[in-house]
């Protein structure tokens, strides 16, 4: 299955893509991620990212189609995949279409506004492995410190109020128009982000095994 995951920051799409990561056995790219990888090992690559990321602006087209393709043609994608976070906007969906990339499903986590800004001041991340928490919902079985890894959580720096509320605005302005541009592939399903992680989930296995 070849799978488009979509949604405000902050939808949880990162906490979905490692549940359906870990029962269909297809690997979840997420291009922050990536982008944060780089920022830590200090690449051009990185430093071009951050200042768009620290703002929540989108890191040019260019940059992030390059770094999709790379991981799209590796052995790891080759049974299926889940793409946490691209496209972002209408020319890196044409991007993609253009790769010849075939998409099976684009599925939509819906969150009101509202809802996402009180959940981005509760989000940890481990800079280590990239799992995320947040101190209410998914809190971390010892606070601060990783389940996964043992590492240190921390704030990620453009979940800063400020910040927030730039890349909501660049969620509407640029990423929600491709909920069109899918439906009009009839590819587009969408389901309601639920208080509880387990909750949405269930609604989002649910959403991929219709026919
Ligand atoms: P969230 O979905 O919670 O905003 P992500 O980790 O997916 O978090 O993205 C963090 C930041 O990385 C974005 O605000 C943006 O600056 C950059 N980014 C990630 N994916 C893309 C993309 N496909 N195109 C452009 N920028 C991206
Ligand atoms: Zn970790």
């Amino acid at each position: 299955m070849n799978l488009i995951l979509m949604g405000a920051p902050g939808a949880g799409k990162g906490t979905q893509a490692e549940r359906i990561q870990a029962r269909y056995g297809i690997p979840a790219v997420s291009t922050g991620e990536i982008l944060r990888g780089a920022i830590s090992a200090g690449t051009e690559l990185g430093k071009t990212a951050k200042s768009f990321m620290d703002a929540g602006q989108l890191v040019p087209d260019e940059i992030v189609i390059g770094i999709i393709k790379e991981h799209l043609a590796s052995d790891a994608c080759k049974n299926g995949f889940i793409l946490d976070g691209f496209p972002r906007s209408i020319p890196q969906a044409e991007a993609l279409e253009a790769l010849g990339v075939k998409i099976d499903v684009v599925l939509s986590i819906e969150v009101p506004d509202e809802k996402i800004v009180e959940r981005m001041s509760g989000r940890r991340v481990c800079p280590k492995c990239g799992a995320s928490y947040h101190t209410a919902y998914i809190p971390p079985k010892t606070a601060d410190i990783c389940d996964k890894c043992g590492n240190g959580l921390i704030i990620r720096p453009d979940d800063k109020p400020e910040t927030v509320l730039n890349r909501l605005f660049t969620f509407h302005a640029q990423t929600e128009p491709l909920k069109v541009f899918y439906a009009e592939r009839g590819l587009l399903r969408t389901v309601v982000g639920q208080e509880k992680v387990e909750d949405t989930t269930a609604l989002v296995f649910a959403a991929l095994e219709q026919a």
